[in-house]
């Protein structure tokens, strides 16, 4: 008995982070950005509810399976100098004949990413594609909220380099799971139209940018100050008992922080609503109410049976926890 005990809280100790960007949060986020959408397009996408939570992650997926997916994740922009970072070209083809395309493949290339999905998304709606439409926009929803995440936007992106080991996952993972449900509100007013959508996406990676040093210093004085005993504890999460940040640690840094988390999740839900919107204006405006029978094909079913399939055994190519 006692053997199983020790064994049993070794393994919880070692248990690996399980995700980045939490899948918690990236299916609330697409959950509640269907609110957003005018009546036109909730008809198709509220039936589709499910589909748009469970299929967020599936870019998370991805990256077991695909060596490229990594880098559409996230940006490491300190590497380009100093805020705002003026000598990285806006454009994908600028920043192309400045860097190279390895060198920015190597830094992440997420803001260019979200255009590549956008325009993607437009087409399928022009097409009037409904498993496309369906999967696009649960995809872009995922990478326009991981643009979002302070720690997206950062080398620094685990705390690696301020013995701050599993803070990715503390600011996306733990404090969404703790406080979505109970302290965050999803009016957020309806989606607009984007007129610059690759304008929007910087502007959303620099703010990215300038809270991560507030992400990262805050939680670096806070465990100084907090009862080193006390900033871990064995927890629930998800119905397994792990070792984690503690609900007090937790609130505190959430309060240090000023909400930000429950901000920065706000401003995602509408910036995906949003694009969503915007690709369907772009498109015409196509009629959704005779798609809303949509049904994925066997084809399509066997595709998200094997990569949920790889992700369950997989081992992440590429960078983790970005
Ligand atoms: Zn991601």
């Amino acid at each position: 008995m006692k053997k199983w005990s020790l064994v049993l809280v070794f393994w919880l100790i070692y248990l690996p982070e399980a995700y980045c960007w939490g899948f918690f949060a990236h299916q609330q986020i697409n959950y509640h950005a269907v609110f957003l959408l005018p009546p036109e397009m909730m008809v198709f996408y509220k039936k589709q509810l499910l589909f748009l939570s469970e299929h967020a992650v599936d870019p998370d997926k991805r990256r077991y399976m695909v060596a490229e997916e990594g880098p559409r994740h996230f940006i490491d922009i300190d590497r380009y100098g100093k805020f705002p970072y003026k000598s990285l070209p806006r454009e994908w083809k600028d920043a192309v004949a400045v860097y190279s395309e390895d060198t920015l493949r190597q830094h992440g290339i997420v803001p260019w990413w979200i255009q590549t999905m956008l325009f993607r998304l437009t087409a399928a709606f022009k097409a009037k594609d409904a498993p496309r439409i369906l999967k696009l926009s649960a995809e872009i929803g995922h990478y326009i909220a991981d643009a979002h995440v302070p720690l997206h936007a950062s080398s620094n992106h685990n705390g690696q380099l301020t013995g701050q080991h599993g803070i990715h996952g503390f600011w996306e993972s733990r404090l969404p799971e703790m406080l979505a449900g109970k302290e965050w509100d999803y009016f957020i007013g309806k989606a607009e139209y984007i007129d610059n959508p690759l304008q929007f996406i910087w502007n959303r990676v620099l703010e990215s940018a300038a809270a991560a040093d507030t992400v990262l210093k805050v939680e670096y004085q806070l465990s100084r100050s907090f009862p080193s005993d006390q900033k871990y504890a064995f927890e629930e999460r998800n119905g397994v008992l792990v070792r984690q940040y503690s609900t007090n640690y937790s609130l505190r840094y959430y309060e240090q922080l000023n909400q930000m988390p429950g901000r920065r999740m706000q401003q995602s839900i509408y910036a995906v609503a949003s694009f969503w919107y915007t690709a369907w204006v772009n498109a015409g405006q196509p009629d959704l109410k005779t798609l809303i029978n949509t049904q994925f094909t066997e084809a399509d079913q066997k595709d998200f049976e094997t990569l949920d399939q790889q992700w369950k055994d997989g081992k992440i190519k590429g960078k983790d926890c970005n």
